[in-house]
């Protein structure tokens, strides 16, 4: 076996994410270790997606289980367990069908598709205009990075798909100013993630929604990265108490297995026929069946206050470490989707303590070059969680060490 390490990288990988300083090899709950066996606190859930932390005994029965009866079959058939989890997930949302992919982004397309298509079978075919949030993101496909608000990402790849107009997040006057009869969506994020961990309001979701019913037009919550009990309740939109037409999931659906859904009414649903839409591995029996299980797991009483609990821990630790050092503006979010804002002495420099947390064994991100990101699984333990904080602390005492408190 040829020995791989983070220099193979840049010789066998077409560039597209600029990987950590280090290869983890193994992971167990929060915890992480790499290639030389240097271990760290996962404070990243790998952006939201092992929620119930790795390697939990429970998806890795089923996972195991499942493995040994039928991994795969061709579009032509359905099963079992993509039926269990499409009903688990009907049982505890507004929604009345699902339709299962393999990503965040083609959760979004489906439901872009959707949306245009159901404006063409019941109104007309020129209501095809999709309103999104500046500095939202819903993916890396062409339709997704053209509705996505950050415009970084679509650069070069024109022409993009039309019909799509931004606005300001959480600015009710300019949705009321760019809405009309032609809107046939409109796509937010109830909590922006990548945009740099920014929640919606409630005030503004609930004008969404009836801007939307005034209009016709279809609400589509994007949670990729904010559900599957991130928020602390299974769905952002149960804590806004603003519910869409169609919901997008993906992420920690899967707790690392590859899964998105799209979840809306049967009314809408209905848009599509036999054949309109599809993909070969979209809702296959290895994921679903963990994913049925993740749902299983995640939404109780227990796991969910839990999320709640953590917050305040998270919430205050990341308190303290700035009542010795004033490196945080503003510390906000929902749940345990946490970001840090950077006070003006480490203006712009999130990157730096990403890679310095590297070092000191505490993986964290970056929401924008000034947003610290932290996502730590929903069921980290308190001590996992105090010695992330721990570590965290040392790497700001590291980058800042003037304004350490004598
Ligand atoms: N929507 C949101 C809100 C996301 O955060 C992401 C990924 N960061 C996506 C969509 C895209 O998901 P994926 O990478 O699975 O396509």
């Amino acid at each position: 076996m040829p020995t791989v390490n983070r220099a193979t990288f840049d010789q066998v990988m077409v560039p597209n994410y600029a990987p950590a300083p280090f290869i983890p090899v193994k992971g167990l709950a929060s915890r992480l270790w790499d290639q030389e066996g240097r271990e760290y606190v996962d404070f990243s859930s790998g952006i939201a997606v092992t929620s119930l932390g790795h390697l939990h005994p429970e998806l890795t029965a089923v996972l195991h289980e499942q493995a040994d009866q039928l991994w795969h079959l061709s579009n032509g058939f359905t099963n079992e367990p993509a039926l269990r989890l499409a009903q688990r997930l009907i049982d505890a949302t507004f929604a009345e069908r699902v339709f299962f992919c393999n990503s965040g982004a083609e959760a979004n397309e489906a439901a872009l598709k959707l949306a245009r298509r159901y404006a063409v079978d019941h109104f007309s075919s020129d209501k095809d205009q999709i309103i999104a949030c500046a500095q939202s993101f819903h993916g890396r496909t062409l339709f997704t990075v053209s509705v996505g608000g950050q415009p970084k990402y679509a650069e070069g790849f024109g022409p993009t798909p039309g019909g799509i107009s931004h606005v300001p997040f959480n600015d009710l006057a300019a949705i009321e100013a760019m809405i009309s009869d032609k809107t046939c969506a409109v796509i937010v994020e109830p909590v922006q993630g990548e945009g740099g961990v920014i929640p919606a309001t409630q005030e503004y979701l609930r004008a969404l929604r009836a801007l939307c019913d005034k209009h016709n037009a279809l609400l589509i919550f994007d949670e990729v990265q904010i559900g599957v009990g991130r928020s602390g309740s299974l769905y952002a939109y149960m804590h806004y108490g603003v519910t869409p037409d169609i919901l997008t999931s993906a992420k920690a659906l899967g707790n690392g297995l590859p899964i998105g859904a799209m979840l809306t009414t049967a009314k809408i649903a209905s848009a599509f026929v036999v054949g309109t839409h599809g993909s070969t591995y979209g809702g296959n029996p290895l994921v679903t069946a963990v994913a049925d299980k993740v749902i299983e797991l995640i939404n109780t009483p227990a796991v969910l206050n839990g999320v709640k609990h953590r917050n305040k821990l998270l919430v205050d630790g990341l308190n303290q470490i700035n009542a010795k050092h004033s490196v945080f503006k503003e510390i906000r979010g929902s749940g345990l989707l946490i970001g840090a804002e950077l006070a003006p002495v480490l203006q712009g420099r999130a990157k730096d303590v990403v890679t310095l947390g590297a070092k000191h064994g505490v993986v964290l991100l970056m929401a924008g070059p000034n947003v610290l990101r932290l996502l730590p699984s929903l069921v980290i333990s308190e001590a996992d969680l105090a010695e992330g904080l721990r570590r965290l602390e040392t790497v700001i005492a590291e980058l800042v060490p003037a304004t350490v408190a004598a």
